[in-house]
C-alpha cells in the first residue's frame, strides 16, 4: 500500500497508508481535527530493488503467505576438498 501525505489548513503534516483504489482525497488531521487534503509527492522509486526494499517486501509477504517448512534443514555445505598433502597437517586438531 502506498503512503500518502496529508496537510491540514493549520499546516500539520501526517501520513496515511491507503490502498491504491482509495478515493479519499481528504482525511481528518490527527493533531487539530481539521480537514486535511492529500498532497501530490514523488514516489520513492529509488528504493526499488534495494536490499532494504527486498527485506520489506519479504516481511510483508511472510505476513500474508508465510513459507512452510516441510523438512529438517540440512547440515550445511559439504566440507571442501583437501588442499594440502603435507602429512603434518593431518595431525592438526579438527573443529
Ligand atoms: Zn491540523
Amino acid at each position: 500500500m502506498p503512503l500518502y501525505e496529508f496537510r491540514c489548513e493549520n499546516s500539520h503534516l501526517h501520513e496515511l497508508l491507503l490502498s491504491m483504489t482509495a478515493a479519499d482525497r481528504s482525511a481528518p488531521c490527527p493533531e487539530c481535527g481539521g480537514a486535511a487534503t492529500r498532497l501530490i509527492s514523488s514516489p520513492a522509486l529509488g528504493h526499488l530493488g534495494s536490499a532494504r526494499a527486498q527485506l520489506i517486501d519479504r516481511t510483508e509477504s511472510s505476513a500474508h503467505a508465510p513459507t512452510v517448512v516441510d523438512q529438517v534443514p540440512g547440515r550445511g555445505a559439504p566440507r571442501p576438498a583437501r588442499t594440502t598433502h603435507d602429512p603434518r597437517h593431518a595431525r592438526l586438531p579438527r573443529p
